[in-house]
Formats: C-alpha cells, structure tokens, sequence
C-alpha cells in the first residue's frame, strides 16, 4: 500500500506500474504538454516533470510510497527534502537533446515532435512527411535585424540588460531590485526603430514553413527518435539544435507488441477448444494465415500457443521476426444454452467424474455468486451505521424512540 497516489494519478498510471510504464506516460504527456504546445497549461507540465523525476528514481520512489509528498518535499523524518530540477532539464535529459557541447561553437535548443504512427508502419516500415514551423535566420538583414549600424545600446539599461529598482521599505531602508531589462529583454542591445528591417521586424528570424520527411524503418519501436541534425531553430550566432523525433505508436486492436514478439488473445469457442478448429489471422502485412488445432489436442482457457516467425520484425534485420504468441480464450456456453436432455449425452463422452463420498451430518450450503465489492460494502455500511450511532448521542432521545 502507498500513502498518496497523487503523482501516480499525475501520469495516469497505476502504484504498481513499471518503470518501464512510468517512461512511457511521462514521454506521452511531457510531449503533450511541452509548452511549445500547449502554452495556455504550464503547471500540468511541471506536475507531470515532477510526478516523473519523484517515479523514475527507486529511492525516492520508495521515499514517496512511504511518506508521500512531504517526505519528498522535506517535511518528514529521514532523508530530507531535494530540490526538483527545471520541467526542461527534465524533459532534455529524457529525449536526450539540450546538452550543450563542450567543444566547437553554442548550439541551440533541439526541438522534439512527436509522431503517431500505427503497429502497421513499425512492422511495414513507412515514409511520413511532417510539415513543420521553424524559425530560420532572416535572408534580407542577414540576421543583423536591420540596416548597417542598426544595433545600438539599449537606451533602457545602458548595454546592462538590467534594470534596477529601489523600494522604500522605512525610514532610511532602501531595497534594491534586480530584473531584467523589459525593453532588451537583457540583451542589453536594440536595433534602432528607423534601421530595423521590416521583414523581421528586427528580430532577426523569421518563421519558415518546412517538410521534413521521416522513414520509419522496420522494427522501430514506440518511443524511438529519429534525429534531422541542425535542422533546428536557427539563430544568429549559434548553431542550430536538431529536430527530434519520437514515434508515439497507436495501440492496435488485435496486437500488442513487446520487444520482438506480437500478443494476441484469440476467443474459442468450447467445442472448438475440445473437437479441434481452423482459424485465421490477418497479419500487418495483409497476410492470411491459417492455423489448425486437431480435434482432441484440448486447449485450456488461457494456454499459450507460438507462430514462429510471425512476430514484429528485428530493425536493421527486417528478414528476421520475432514470434506471434496466442493466448486463448476459451468462451463456456451460458446457463440454459445446453438443453438438460443433451447433459446426459455430453457427459458419456468427457472423462468420468470423481466420485464424492458424502459423511453422515455434513452441512448442506447454497453457492452465491461472487461480490468481489463485497468487503467494501461491509465496511462502508458499518461505518454508516457508526456514524448514526455518534449522531444519536447528540439527541439521544430520538435514537431512544427510535429503537423502542
Ligand atoms: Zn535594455
Ligand atoms: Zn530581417
């Protein structure tokens, strides 16, 4: 049992989850909620970089099932607080992009898209083209945001890209505020309104419409990026970061898929499961495969069966694949669906049944169907009743009429 489900509920996954499923909902909803995307929502962005920092250590997991957010946060015995890194740090260091190099010139930021793509594109392979926004430096100023001699000291902060302020705080106290520069944005330069170029209205990029096309290959898996280096954003003076793309596979409606092998469930009927049957499977590649059970081989509800072969193939040796595993399910008749005077023929042909010898004075009792609430209920009647009792000792003499 864990004290608080809040950052677990933050990512929608369950206490018990994996890290491996942890990952996952951390990579779908950071990519979600990335402020490029979606501006209006900063805080559901931090939550989620917060759930995932806290989920994604074995430590402070255990520290966080334990003692939930206050452990975390400090405020319980033991290991102390610890300070969350920034929802970008997080969300560089998970897609591996933003960090900065330590030789050659300043690179920007890498910017990271997603890309549905269903099981049929990992297994077939496929060619997306993505039509995206990027920001490229300004062809008609170069990327100087105006004429020649356009840039000048911001008249604001003198070249400082700071602003200062002070605050009487009493008599004789006066506080100094740093922040920074509104006009220069701290850069501590403008480009002077009458030079600025009117293409870039000074800024020095301009928003680029532009196609990237993404070969799938086959075998990629869900949450793989395929890297377009320098094709970033470009700004003057650094050089462009990547785009980053992470394919984001769509859950298939027969298939699951788990490294190299596909899972399906595949339904049977009773009489299939004991006489035998032929199937068919529609494979991603439109393929019909046939398979035969002979009658007499029974299949058990839940028994798992092979098609070697048949699996997701291996990227980078797309010839080889992984297994199909099947697992059945063998679907019993209902109540009433066997007529009563059939039982008596049905039964010659199963085995025999044990026989059950009855002792003198056993007791004879009913089958209920199962409640798996059951116990719930209890209790939250019992406490319904609890609460009825601490009332009546308020007006006790209502309870008093009551049970008379
Ligand atoms: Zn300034
Ligand atoms: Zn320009």
């Amino acid at each position: 049992m864990v004290k608080e489900t809040a950052y677990y509920d933050e990512l929608g996954v369950k206490p018990n989850s994996t890290p491996d499923e942890i990952k996952k909902a951390y990579r779908k909803l950071a990519l979600k909620y990335h402020p490029d995307k979606n501006p209006d929502d900063p805080e559901k962005f931090k939550h989620i970089s917060q759930a995932y920092e806290v989920l994604s250590d074995p430590k402070k997991r255990e520290t966080y099932d334990r003692g939930g957010e206050e452990a975390i946060k400090g405020g319980g015995s033991g290991s102390g607080g610890f300070d969350f890194h920034s929802p970008m740090d997080i969300f560089d260091m998970f897609f591996g992009g933003g960090g900065r190099r330590q030789r050659g010139p300043e690179k920007g930021k890498d910017v990271v898209h997603p890309l549905k793509v269903a099981l049929e594109d990992l297994y077939n392979g496929a060619t997306r083209k993505l039509s995206l926004k990027k920001k490229v430096i300004c062809a008609k100023c170069e990327g100087r945001g105006g004429k020649e001699g356009a840039v000048e000291k911001c008249p604001t902060c003198k070249g400082q890209g700071i602003q200062v302020h002070l605050r009487q705080l009493g008599p004789g106290m006066v506080q100094q505020l740093q922040t920074m520069c509104s006009e220069c944005h701290g850069k501590g330069e403008r480009i002077n309104p009458k030079l600025r170029c009117k293409t870039c209205m000074g800024k020095k990029t301009v928003e680029d419409h532009k196609i990237l096309e993404v070969h799938v290959d086959k075998g990629m898996k869900d949450g793989e990026s395929i890297r377009f280096a320098g094709e970033g954003d470009q700004e003057p003076g650094l050089e462009p970061g990547d785009i980053v793309i992470v394919l984001d596979e769509k859950e298939h409606a027969v298939f699951r898929r788990r490294e190299t092998d596909l899972i399906m469930d595949m339904d049977l009927q009773l009489v299939e499961a004991l006489c035998g049957f032929q199937k068919t499977i529609e494979t991603l590649d439109g393929r019909t495969l046939v398979i035969t059970n002979l009658p007499g081989e029974v299949i058990k509800n839940d028994d798992i069966k092979c098609i070697m072969g048949e699996g997701m193939p291996i990227y980078r040796d797309p010839f080889t694949k992984g297994r199909l595993i099947i697992r059945f399910k063998v679907v019993f008749p209902k109540p009433g669906d066997i007529a009563p005077t059939k039982i008596a023929e049905l039964e010659k042909c199963l085995p025999p049944r044990e026989e059950v010898i009855i002792p003198d004075g056993a007791e004879e009792h009913s089958l209920t169907d199962y409640d798996p609430e059951y116990e719930r209920r209890r209790q939250r009647a019992g406490e319904a009743y609890r609460e009825d009792d601490e009332e009546g000792h308020g007006g006790g003499q209502r309870v008093q009429c009551a049970s008379h």
